[in-house]
């Protein structure tokens, strides 16, 4: 399926063709400080990406291994990219509803914020998930 989505303003629209990965929740400290609360993201082949707007995409490095992606106009947090990898994860609340996404599981528990506490039925990984880079 085509799925479509966009950031707040709409100077930033993208679509995603085909299957995309479950969506994982990262609730580590980069994640949390950059969102507000915590991450949760699907991804996709590069090659399966289309994004118009880019050059209202900001990308900031956050650690020496990836980057995310932000609108500059409205600064809806919209992808995460590992260096020198051919996918992209896309913030799943920024696809247009029913985006038919499916829930993973949370990753990097062990820094979550302690105002909250995750109460479903997801598994749980303290730290990282190899599938969460797929
Ligand atoms: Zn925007
Ligand atoms: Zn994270």
């Amino acid at each position: 399926m085509m799925r479509k989505g966009s950031c707040l303003c709409g100077a930033v629209r993208f679509e995603a063709e085909g299957s995309v990965r479950p969506v994982v929740f990262c609730h580590c400290t980069q994640c949390r400080k950059q969102s507000g609360h915590f991450y949760a993201t699907t991804s996709v082949a590069d090659a399966h990406l289309s994004v118009d707007g880019r050059e209202n995409v900001t990308w900031f490095a956050a650690s020496a291994t990836a980057r995310r992606g932000f609108c500059n106009r409205c600064g809806s947090a919209l992808f995460w990219k590992g260096n020198g990898r051919d996918v992209t994860s896309i913030l799943a609340g920024a696809f247009d509803e029913p985006a038919e996404l499916v829930a993973a599981c949370h990753i990097f528990t062990a820094d979550k914020g302690g105002y909250y506490e995750i109460e479903d039925h997801l598994r749980q990984y303290p730290h990282e998930w190899d599938g969460a880079t797929d």
